[in-house]
């Protein structure tokens, strides 16, 4: 049973939570951390870096992840760039400044002190990863560079040139490297996490599988951190890597874990447009191509067909410009993407299909040469020119919103914990302090932040009272998970049907793109919830659902795929369902019964300044979910109606 869902925000001023809760925190000596036996499920930027932190301080981490290094991380995907609030550029930025902007971008749904700590952090993030030798990149005197990212009039973001995923997550990997060989951090890869095992109440193992041999292992520890990043790839086509998934967090969802915002997505405006119904997989073009690029459409309908360097600059629609003259082409994404569907919609979008709009660099190019564009985003021009075959030097890109990012996730306290002792969420697994929609550089920021700066203080919070309380992998209840997830291999091996794995993939995707994107109405959350079970249904049928080859005692990926599309056919429902139930417009979530004369999203603060937290009560079709509000304070900001005019 959940009491009251309390954030455990610490009393007093803003600027003085973070540092007074530290200063109060509980604490476990050094020669007592050698006792404690962690596990760290997943190993990017928010898993390594915790791994490693916790590693360096003396605690015993067993850390999982289903790649075959850590160094596979989706993190490594990230482009941008990482924000902080060092105001290197002498251009009005601050910690309240970086706070202010995070919570507004996010519509003014996450919890002021999380945010205000997250904004305190970044700074110490920089040092730490330049002390580690990442090579962001620099001004010509040496001094570190900075670009800007959507929601900001200042510019934050430090960068290596496309490729800032990459470079931190080698620092990282060095950092986790070190403790791998110091033997503190044991490291368990192609290992995937199938289930948490309380004991009395709490969080104190996991149930793997090892994606070699098929062995199912018990794994004990005194706490479990859950840093499985994002579920975007629920809608089939998404920017994430293939392998993103929800297992983890929703097994532990179903164990009692509350699931938070589940119906906050973030939807990218700048990604290669889809080219055909086979495609797996969409590719995103950087934010940061934004602070030199220029986006538009023709005027006219009748232009959409002509290439674009005949359409004279007098019939061109540089619509972000024209509608947020203050943020331009920086518009936040959740209103750039909307105002790129909006455009389509009209029948102005370019392409095939009409679902396409440019990204100009021609005026950049002309202000700073070629050789500038390429220095900054040359990665990006080649990865846009590969897909393409197009060269975006000589003409614009074309570029559609996609999804990208996920901000619900595992409801957490300050401590990062979430209501199951001891089952502690970093990165993009938790919900996060990005509220409604995430500002861009943001996440890099926040799981780095969670990893090296906040988990390891509030960790000891938790283990400084669980001294001798690590089971036996031999309790009942770790006998009780295996044979579970036993049961579950051998259900989706026997189903023995005819459907592919994809398509059953693709049409939950088309559906939660139609009904759960970039704009939803309670008619269509409703019809998608009426289709999703009988999908489910297909799929588990027997004889005609979905067809897996092999066996669970070997290397089977259709195995391991098929049991990540069985947690996405259960959890769409929860997006839906939450989506249906917060009846306002408010970031990414845009309710179209819900908008302002300008089409902008209209919050409800007084219903709906809360954040949404979700219970597993059984089988959705018996019983669902319960939904619990955690209400958000705002002592600080006020609550305005969002404006980037
Ligand atoms: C194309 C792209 C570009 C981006 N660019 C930027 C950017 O420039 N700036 C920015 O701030 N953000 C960016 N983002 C977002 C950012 O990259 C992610 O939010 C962030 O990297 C997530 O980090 P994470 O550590 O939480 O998760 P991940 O990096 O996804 O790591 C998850 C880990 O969990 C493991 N795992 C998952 N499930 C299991 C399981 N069941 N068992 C065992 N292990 C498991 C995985 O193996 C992996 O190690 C971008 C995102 C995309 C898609």
């Amino acid at each position: 049973m959940i009491g009251t869902l309390d954030g455990k925000i610490p009393l007093g001023p803003l600027a003085e939570k973070w540092r007074t809760h530290r200063d109060h925190s509980r604490l476990v000596s050094p020669n007592n951390r050698r006792k404690f036996e962690i596990i760290m499920v997943g190993s990017g930027l928010a898993g390594g870096s915790a791994a490693a932190t916790l590693g360096e301080l003396g605690y015993r981490v067993k850390c999982f992840c289903y790649q075959d290094s850590p160094r596979r991380a989706h993190s490594i995907a990230a482009q941008g760039g990482i924000n902080a609030a060092k105001n290197y550029q002498n251009d009005g930025d601050s910690v309240y400044r970086l706070f202010y902007d995070t919570i507004k971008g996010g519509d003014f749904r996450s919890r002021e002190g999380n945010v205000y700590r997250l904004a305190e952090v970044s700074n110490l993030i920089i040092d730490q990863c330049v002390e580690q030798g990442v090579p962001f990149a620099r001004e010509y005197g040496g001094l570190l560079a900075n670009r800007s990212f959507g929601g900001a009039q200042v510019s934050r973001t430090f960068y290596a040139r496309g490729q800032t995923g990459q470079q931190l997550l080698l620092g990282c990997y060095q950092a986790l490297c070190r403790q791998i060989s110091a033997g503190t951090v044991q490291m368990f890869p192609q290992t995937e996490m199938l289930d948490v095992v309380l004991v009395d109440g709490q969080a104190k193992g996991i149930i793997t599988r090892s994606l070699i041999s098929g062995k199912i292992e018990r794994h004990a520890g005194d706490a479990v951190v859950l840093a499985t990043g994002g579920y975007g790839n629920v809608f089939y086509l998404s920017t994430n890597a293939r392998g993103c998934n929800v297992t983890a967090t929703y097994r532990a969802y179903k164990k009692g874990a509350l699931f938070a915002n589940p119906c906050f997505t973030q939807i990218h405006p700048t990604c290669i447009p889809q080219s055909g119904d086979y495609q797996s997989k969409l590719t995103l073009m950087s934010e940061s191509l934004r602070n030199d690029g220029r986006v538009w459409v023709p005027k006219r309908k009748e232009d959409c067909k002509k290439p674009p360097n005949e359409i004279p600059e007098s019939e061109r629609d540089y619509y972000l410009e024209r509608k947020y003259p203050s943020y331009g082409n920086l518009a936040p994404r959740d209103i750039a993407s909307r105002a790129a569907k909006e455009v389509c919609d009209e029948g102005r979008g370019v392409g095939p299909g009409g679902r396409g709009v440019y990204l100009d660099f021609a005026d950049a190019i002309k202000r700073l040469g070629e050789n500038t564009i390429r220095e900054r985003y040359g990665n990006l021009f080649e990865i846009y020119h590969k897909i393409t075959g197009e060269d975006a030097y000589k003409v614009p890109m074309r570029i559609y919103p996609a999804v990208h990012y996920t901000m619900g996730g595992l409801w957490v306290d300050y401590n990062l914990m979430s209501n199951m002792p001891g089952l502690h969420v970093i990165g993009e697994a938790n919900f996060s302090d990005h509220g409604a929609n995430r500002l861009g550089a943001s996440a890099l920021m926040q799981g780095l932040a969670d990893g090296y700066f906040i988990l390891p203080y509030t960790l000891p919070n938790y283990l400084a009272g669980q001294t001798g309380k690590r089971p036996s992998i031999d309790h009942p209840e770790f006998d009780k998970a295996e044979t579970d997830v036993r049961a579950r291999v051998k259900k989706i091996l026997e189903v023995d049907g005819k459907r592919s794995l994809d398509s059953i993939h693709r049409e939950l995707g088309a559906l939660l793109w139609d009904k759960c994107g970039m704009a939803r109405n309670a008619n269509g959350l409703r019809a998608a919830l009426g289709k999703i079970p009988k999908l489910r249904e297909e799929f588990w049928s027997r004889g005609r659902g979905v067809r897996v080859p092999g066996t669970g005692e070997d290397f089977n990926q259709a195995l391991e795929r098929a049991g990540r599309v069985a947690d996405f056919l259960e959890f769409a429902e929860l997006m839906c369902l939450d989506a249906l139930e917060r009846d306002e417009s408010c970031g990414g979530h845009f309710r179209e019964e819900h908008q302002t004369p300008e089409g902008e999203a209209l919050r409800d603060d007084e219903n709906f300044a809360a954040v949404f937290a979700w219970e597993y009560h059984g089988n959705p079709a018996t019983a669902g979910p319960k939904l619990h509000r955690e209400p958000l304070h705002f002592e600080t900001v006020h609550l305005t109606q969002r404006s980037y005019k």
